[in-house]
């Protein structure tokens, strides 16, 4: 490729790029709404700050965790312990007796005395207290049966049922858990009373029972009944605790901000009343979802990484619902193209694969012959190399149209034009190399016949026309009505043709001023072409027709040769009892000419 095509190339690499970054900006702005519709969502879901309000709220967000506050400010829920109340028990001399008998060791009178109280108190709380006591002193003195007969009757209906004890834990589920302790699994039993447990476990309305007490009993009950169903929000439940002991639930902003606990965010309801928790994977997790909607594509992968992580493609900041994040896109060579694109590049890389095959058996015939010992390598290195760069541009240039909804008509013509060219290009190189492959091979066969000469100038132009007709090019062509005809295969002759024109059009920087002309000489018919490019010097223009000889390699690369096309030319031209001379000098074009007899001597070159 010349300048011009590089920079057209990367130009439609940097519009390949600009178009996922205005795809990254509209995903940024959905990101953003999303979530801020997701702290307005919480504001409804939570309501007034019921805890019967949570599974809602969690729902509503996708959170891990959702924090209640009332209109104070106060956290509803996680359900916290309340401030310990004067104990109405302690001036109670019946109770003060019960301890003391507990205390001296009559434990048998002692639970007695307590069940006394149990029965005779109307106040749920303090009937539960005394009950607890009863059941702790049965158990004490190995009544195993008795309590458990004593949880049953207290605790599993009626008044002490609903008791707490004086920090607001409920003493029933406390119970039920020391009445699994007492029986063993096998006991016909023990399936009702995990099942009561699971069931006060599971309460998230009215008078909820405390969150960390939950929390504990639903572990013991996990590890105790394994079979029961676990409550869905006791995990989160676990996570709201841990975040309020790192800091008490400050209400933060309707944003994805840090919370204190690493690797957990929180975003707040506008009202400042309901606090969602997210560990950050959760995040991700909830963007992933909004980045892989319809409107994105299938050639990039679009993900957000929080403050500080690294991105894995280029990213650009998050909006302010998610401060410090940043949106990022990475493009991957691998995912799934459209059908058609990903048949196009298939077919591409069947083609590299078997020419570098060729390649790979080439070279071994190489190592027979030490002067070309080295070309193996250079040729595998090289035809992936040229295969590759052309397939990569229509790629870039297939990829922009595609992704580029608003794409102008003009925009989409020059990229076409330059699809065609890059095309052209890849079948050039093909060409070559099957044709050196043959000829290393000893399989070039010609097949000769009349040609006429402006036939094959005719063809050569134009299977070259999306090239020549490139803006600052222009071609001449001088082709006599009266030429004799050729004893000439006449696709050999094409190629011969078309490589000194691709060859005139590469080396020539800025305006090409091309021209093709034949000729009659003596007995001889002449296809000159001629360029204004850069010239050879006169030492190199024999070394030219070497096989993978190239004056310049760096320029050489850049044009998209490999240094087989004169090799190609003069082996042709040879075939046909002919020869290839040139005239030039740096900085002043040059002229190829093809010398081919008229007619039949072709015949003996016949390989
Ligand atoms: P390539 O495909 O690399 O151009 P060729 O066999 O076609 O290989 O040509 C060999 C080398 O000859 C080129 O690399 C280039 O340096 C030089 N060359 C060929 N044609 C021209 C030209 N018209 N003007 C200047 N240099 C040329």
């Amino acid at each position: 490729m010349n300048e011009a095509a590089r920079s057209q190339a990367d130009s439609a690499r940097r519009s390949v790029y600009e178009a996922y970054r205005d795809q990254l900006r509209f995903l940024r702005e959905r990101l953003d709404a999303a979530w801020q519709g997701r702290a307005v969502e919480l504001e409804k879901a939570a309501g007034d700050g019921a805890v019967s309000n949570l599974p809602a709220a969690i729902k509503a967000t996708g959170a891990e965790a959702v924090l209640l506050l009332d209109a104070s400010g106060a956290t509803r829920f996680p359900v916290l312990g309340a401030v310990p109340k004067s104990d109405p028990l302690l001036g109670r001399s019946d109770w003060q007796q019960a301890q003391e008998q507990e205390l001296q060791g009559g434990r048998p009178a002692a639970a007695a005395a307590y069940e006394r109280i149990a029965n005779s108190e109307r106040a749920p709380s303090q009937a539960a207290r005394a009950a607890r006591a009863a059941i702790r002193c049965l158990t004490m003195t190995g009544h195993k049966e008795e309590a458990l007969a004593a949880i049953e009757k207290y605790f599993v209906a009626g008044r002490s049922a609903q008791g707490a004890d004086l920090d607001g834990r409920l003493i029933a589920a406390d119970e039920q858990l020391l009445a699994l302790h007492l029986m063993k699994h096998s006991d016909a039993r023990f399936e009702a009373a995990a099942r009561r447990l699971a069931g006060l476990l599971n309460h998230y309305e009215g008078d909820a029972i405390l969150s960390a007490q939950r929390v504990f009993l639903a572990g013991e009950l996990e590890r105790l009944a394994p079979e029961m169903p676990q409550s869905p929000y006791v995990a989160g439940e676990r996570v709201a605790l841990s975040f309020l002991e790192a800091e008490s639930a400050r209400p933060g902003s309707a944003a994805v901000e840090a919370s204190g606990v690493p690797g957990l965010w929180k975003l707040t309801s506008p009202n400042r009343r309901a606090i969602a928790l997210y560990r950050t994977e959760s995040v991700a997790a909830v963007s992933g979802r909004l980045l892989t909607g319809e409107n994105v594509s299938r050639n990039a992968q679009f993900g957000i990484a929080p403050p500080g992580a690294r991105s894995p493609g280029e990213a650009i900041p998050a909006g302010p619902a998610l401060p410090g994040w940043q949106v990022w896109v990475s493009i991957s060579e691998t995912r799934a193209a459209p059908a058609h694109v990903a048949a196009y590049i298939w077919v591409g890389y069947l083609v590299i694969g078997g020419v570098v095959l060729a390649g790979i058996v080439l070279g071994q015939s190489f190592r027979r012959q030490s002067r070309l010992a080295r070309m193996k390598t250079d040729l595998v290195a090289t035809v992936s190399h040229e295969l590759k760069t052309p397939l990569a541009s229509m790629r870039l240039l297939v990829d922009a149209l595609i992704e580029d909804e608003h794409v102008s008509p003009e925009t989409a013509r020059e990229y076409l034009a330059m699809i065609a060219g890059e095309n052209l290009r890849l079948t050039r190189l093909i060409e070559n190399f099957l044709t050196f492959s043959r000829i290393e091979r000893n399989r070039q066969r010609f097949e000769f016949a009349e040609t006429r000469p402006a036939e094959v100038v005719e063809s050569a132009v134009q299977s070259l026309r999306e090239r020549l007709e490139t803006p600052g090019c222009c071609l001449e062509v001088d082709v006599p009505p009266d030429l004799p005809l050729l004893q000439a295969d006449r696709d050999a002759l094409i190629t011969v043709l078309r490589n000194l024109l691709d060859n005139a059009w590469k080396y020539t920087r800025g305006e090409k001023r091309l021209a093709v002309r034949v000729y009659p000489s003596g007995e001889k018919v002449v296809f000159a072409v001629k360029d204004n490019g850069i010239g050879i010097d006169a030492r190199e223009q024999k070394r030219i027709f070497r096989q993978f000889y190239q004056v310049d390699r760096r320029l050489a690369r850049e044009s998209g040769g490999c240094g087989l096309g004169l090799s190609i030319v003069d082996f042709i031209v040879r075939a046909h009892g002919g020869e290839v001379t040139v005239e030039s000098a740096p900085g002043a074009g040059s002229t190829f000419s093809v010398w081919l007899p008229r007619g039949g001597a072709a015949d003996e070159a016949r390989g």
